[in-house]
């Protein structure tokens, strides 16, 4: 890790009252206050004006509290934060942490750049592919980072190398680093098996996700087991296990609190009516954690990030 000394300066920035937060989720409560710098400087600044802000990706593993939240919400989405550079020779890519990793995806196959074509299909800024380490059967955000920038809460700028970064499944580490800019060392490759390859990504998940749906994606993160569990043939101590199968399992799938309700698709899904609380989403997650400890004794841990007012 490097510690640079911070600008000198940081710029004014605009600060809205009383915004929504925007999640896939479509529901729960707004922010205080909001703000979307148009630049380090005016993030510095809204670090001045509160050091615990809230940084909003995409808000696609986000679930607000109906309270909403009192801190100030930062969105990079500026132009200054999801401006991408590319090199198609060496494969570099660098980018602003608010770039959209869907679009990203779609131009790496194009370009012939191969790496990132297997999380087609995850909605998400790089941002936040980066915190949550986004991935799936087919990859890893991981995989593919070269170096990680952004600021620290006292507004220094921090630059990590990805050996420096402690990157494991669905978890980076990076819990108190504000990601600004981040390097992907892409390969340069086939373009239409690279086509292929995205196409069969998107068909897999299509086929298994109720990706029409509004959800925040898998609500828990896969557990690895303590322990055999006896009602599961197969299973042995330190298998990771999918959460999903734990679920449908335990006779979770399908059960409703107010407007949300466990996906009939695939039950690691939390999907919501347009009526649903986040209390709704919050209680069915009690609920389904509770069945799966109460049929196989494995404690589910949640993936999605809950915003609560504190
Ligand atoms: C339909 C659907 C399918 C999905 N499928 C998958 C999947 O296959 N695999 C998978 O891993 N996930 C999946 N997800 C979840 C989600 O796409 C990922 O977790 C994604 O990485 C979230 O990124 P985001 O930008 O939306 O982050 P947000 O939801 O906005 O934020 C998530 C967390 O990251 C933090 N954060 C965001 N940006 C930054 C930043 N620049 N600096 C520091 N912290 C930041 C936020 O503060 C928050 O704590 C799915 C979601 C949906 C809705």
């Amino acid at each position: 890790m490097s510690i640079a000394e911070p600008p000198v300066r940081s710029e004014p920035v605009e600060i809205t009252h009383n915004a929504p937060i925007p999640t896939w989720f479509g529901i729960g409560g707004g922010a205080d206050r909001f703000a979307t710098p148009t630049s380090v400087a005016q993030l510095l600044e809204c670090l001045r004006i509160d050091p615990h802000l809230r940084i909003l990706g995409d808000g696609a593993n986000l679930l607000v509290d109906d309270d909403g939240v009192g801190e100030l919400v930062c969105s990079l989405s500026a132009p200054a934060f999801v401006a991408v550079e590319w090199n198609d020779r060496t494969g570099l890519i660098r980018a602003g942490a608010g770039a959209n990793l869907p679009k990203l995806i779609t131009e790496s196959v194009r370009r012939g750049l191969g790496g990132i074509e297997g999380l087609g299909g995850i909605p998400a800024s790089l941002g936040g592919a980066i915190r949550m380490n986004a991935g799936g059967a087919f990859g890893q955000i991981a995989d593919v980072v070269k170096t990680v920038r952004g600021v620290d809460r006292l507004g220094r700028s921090i630059e990590r190398a990805r050996e420096q970064i402690d990157f494991s499944y669905r978890h980076s580490g990076l819990d108190d680093l504000i990601i600004t800019e981040i390097e992907l060392q892409l390969r340069p490759g086939d373009g239409p098996a690279l086509r292929a390859k995205l196409k069969d990504v998107m068909e897999y998940k299509k086929g298994s996700q109720p990706m029409a749906d509004r959800s925040a994606g898998c609500v828990f993160k896969n557990p690895t087991l303590d322990q055999a569990v006896p009602e599961i043939p197969g299973t042995a101590p330190g298998q990771r296990v999918s959460a999903g199968m734990l679920i449908d399992k335990s006779g979770g799938k399908g059960t409703r609190v107010g407007g949300a309700s466990v996906s009939e698709r695939h039950a690691n899904f939390i999907v919501t009516d347009s009526g649903a609380k986040a209390r709704d989403v919050i209680t069915l997650m009690e609920q389904v954690t509770r069945r799966v400890q109460s049929a196989f004794g494995v404690t589910l841990v949640p993936e999605v990030v809950v915003w609560r007012r504190s």
